[in-house]
């Protein structure tokens, strides 16, 4: 057993007395510090790592001491060591070395085992520090591994939270909270994906609030988007479970999926009108609004998310046309004869471009003497797939859509250019009279723009007759009257066409700039029949209070020589029918003149 005493401090020193060693230790502590300083970064002050060291050597040197040899002090001096950080290969070498060179002969150690039991204790030194230190690195990879573990599962549930706001942000209305249009189609695209049995049904309700804007108007924006939150709340709890979207404005769609039939679909309609039936309180005002749906409901195989779509929103048209506050059911039928109307419609611009549309021209003959006092322009469209159509196929539509004004315009021209040649018979040449629509004369440059094509054309302005029906005369206001007045001062000639299918108010005429009265030949129809005499009292009255109003009557629709008589006895002064002479072509009109 080695015994051991401190040279420095001269002093003998035996087993069992450790104190006796210190100042030893404390020799041999220091230069171990000083040896391993410096080999790898220590969070410790020196005074700290001398103290550290101190305790290892105390440990070694009991271990040097003590029997039997305790190869596990080796390893729990390597432990400490490298869990202070005095942690590395660097550090380990000088550690060996020190220990070899100076521990022996600073703790004065004597026994006659004491290198060999010093180098095995320096080897269990090894060896734990090995250990330690392997273990030590495993311990910071798996740290390592676990840190980013968890930062990636937080970054994966941060993004998943991101990803969801944004995805409701995308597919909600963010006034409403509803789903908006893009969840819709997405939903409707699902529902009608064909995936599932192709007896599957499937029905919309297109609903739009009835002028809603009036709301916005009376009680201003804010309240009328809370009336539209309102609205909205209502509408969903009354329909569910099924879908209803906000499309934008005060448009919703309810998704039915799985129908069974018309009926379910109408009843969700019903459901939601109902909801809507009571005013909306919004800050003290009530605020009501009635809605219109369009319904649609049918099998899923063979339709489409636009067909569905289309098809609704053109039943919602019909129930907004049939004045609101209900619902209209899908009709296939009507859906393609409005949908020829509109393709038509759509073709006007084109036809116009392409010179389809040409003037038949009808004589409007004196009952008098029989001269061609006028011919009445009548528009016709030679259609490249539909042939030649008259104008009851295209006109209504195209005052519809407005473009008549184009066609108008058109017609106008053309009468005019043509009327220009139709000189050389023997009497005066024939007025051309041309039909307005009330979308023309509703246009503030029609005056000029008339007087601009006269110059053009060089037509003189008592050669141009102007038919306006007696409905469209009674809508006008007072500046499209203005309008027409100036066009009378010009010398035009101005006809109340149709006159009898209207209000066949004559007092109000009295104050319209009119020259012409056009019975509509509904009248004339009645003069067919010998007994039809309170028809042609009514006519006679007509005509005589239209002479005291300073106007002269033309009669429309006269198919016979006898209607033609009678009206020539009661005063009639002219009249326009195939008994005079079916609308024909320019050449026709102008031979007839010549
Ligand atoms: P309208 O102005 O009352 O024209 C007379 C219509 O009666 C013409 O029909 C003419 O062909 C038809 N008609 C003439 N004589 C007889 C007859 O003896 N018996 C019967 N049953 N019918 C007769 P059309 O050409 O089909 O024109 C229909 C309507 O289309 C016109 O009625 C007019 O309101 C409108 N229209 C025609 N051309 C134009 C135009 O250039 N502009 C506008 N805005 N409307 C036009
Ligand atoms: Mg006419
Ligand atoms: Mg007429």
């Amino acid at each position: 057993m080695p015994n051991g005493r401190c040279s420095s401090a001269g002093s003998d020193a035996s087993v069992g007395e450790p104190s006796g060693d210190q100042p030893c230790t404390s020799v041999f502590a220091r230069a171990w510090a000083k040896a391993v300083v410096g080999t790898s970064y220590l969070p410790m002050t020196h005074a700290q790592l001398e103290t550290l060291l101190q305790r290892l050597t105390d440990l070694l040197a009991e271990a040097l001491r003590a029997e039997p040899l305790d190869l596990r002090v080796g390893h729990r001096v390597a432990d400490e060591l490298v869990a202070s950080h005095v942690a590395s290969a660097e550090a380990l070498g000088r550690t060996v070395e020190v220990i070899q060179l100076r521990l022996i002969r600073d703790l004065d150690l004597v026994a006659d085992d004491v290198e060999d039991r010093m180098a095995r204790l320096l080897g269990a030194v090894a060896t734990g520090y090995a250990r330690a230190l392997r273990d030590r690195t495993l311990d910071e990879q798996e740290s390592i591994r676990r840190a980013a573990m968890t930062a990636r599962a937080q970054a994966e549930q941060a993004l998943r939270a991101s990803e969801a706001r944004f995805r409701h942000q995308a597919t909600h209305d963010p006034l409403t909270e509803l789903p908006n249009r893009t969840l819709f189609a997405e939903r409707l695209a699902a529902a009608v994906d064909g995936s599932g049995d192709g007896r599957c049904r499937v029905g919309l309700c297109f609903l739009d609030l009835d002028r809603f804007k009036r709301v916005n108007d009376s009680f201003g924006h804010q309240i009328g988007d809370r009336a539209l939150v309102a609205a909205a709340r209502r509408l969903r709890q009354a329909v569910e479970p099924h879908l209803v979207a906000r499309l934008g404005g005060d448009g919703f769609v309810v998704l039915v999926e799985r129908s069974t039939g018309t009926g379910d679909v109408v009843a969700v309609a019903e459901a939601a009108l109902a909801a809507l039936s009571e005013p909306v309180v919004v800050d003290g005002h009530d605020v009501t609004v009635t809605a219109s749906v369009g319904v649609v409901e049918r099998r899923i195989a063979g339709t489409s998310p636009d067909d569905l779509m289309r098809a609704a929103g053109s039943t919602l048209h019909w129930a907004k046309s049939a004045g609101g506050a209900g619902w209209a059911l899908y009709d296939a039928e009507r859906d393609s004869r409005e949908q020829a109307r509109q393709e038509l419609s759509a073709a006007i611009p084109a036809g116009l471009e392409r010179g389809e549309f040409f003037l038949d021209y009808q004589p409007l003959t004196s009952l008098h003497d029989g001269s061609l006092l006028g011919v009445e322009a009548l528009v016709r469209w030679r259609h490249p797939r539909l042939g030649v159509l008259s104008p009851d196929r295209f006109i209504s539509l195209a005052e519809e859509t407005g473009l008549i004004v184009q066609l108008g315009g058109w017609v106008l021209a053309e009468a005019c250019r043509e009327a220009v040649g139709w000189v050389g018979g023997s009497g005066r040449p024939p007025y051309v009279s041309v039909n307005l629509a009330v979308r023309q004369i509703r246009r503030p440059g029609l005056v000029q723009e008339i007087q601009a094509l006269l110059r053009r054309t060089g037509l003189s302005p008592n050669r141009l007759q102007l038919e306006i029906t007696e409905s469209a005369m009674m809508t006008t206001s007072e500046e499209p009257v203005r309008a027409l007045r100036a066009l009378a001062d010009l010398g035009i000639r101005i006809a109340i066409d149709d006159f009898g299918t209207g209000y066949s108010n004559l007092a109000y005429l009295r104050n319209l700039p009119v020259t012409e009265l056009k019975v509509a030949g509904e009248f004339v129809r009645g003069l067919r029949t010998p007994q039809a005499h309170a028809d042609e009292r009514i006519l006679a009255s007509l005509v005589s209070l239209a002479h005291a109003l300073d106007l002269t009557v033309t009669a429309e629709g006269v198919e016979t020589g006898g209607q033609a008589d009678r009206l020539r006895a009661i005063g009639c002064d002219a009249g326009q029918g195939w008994h005079f002479g079916r609308p024909a072509s320019p050449d026709q009109i102008l031979a007839r003149i010549r």
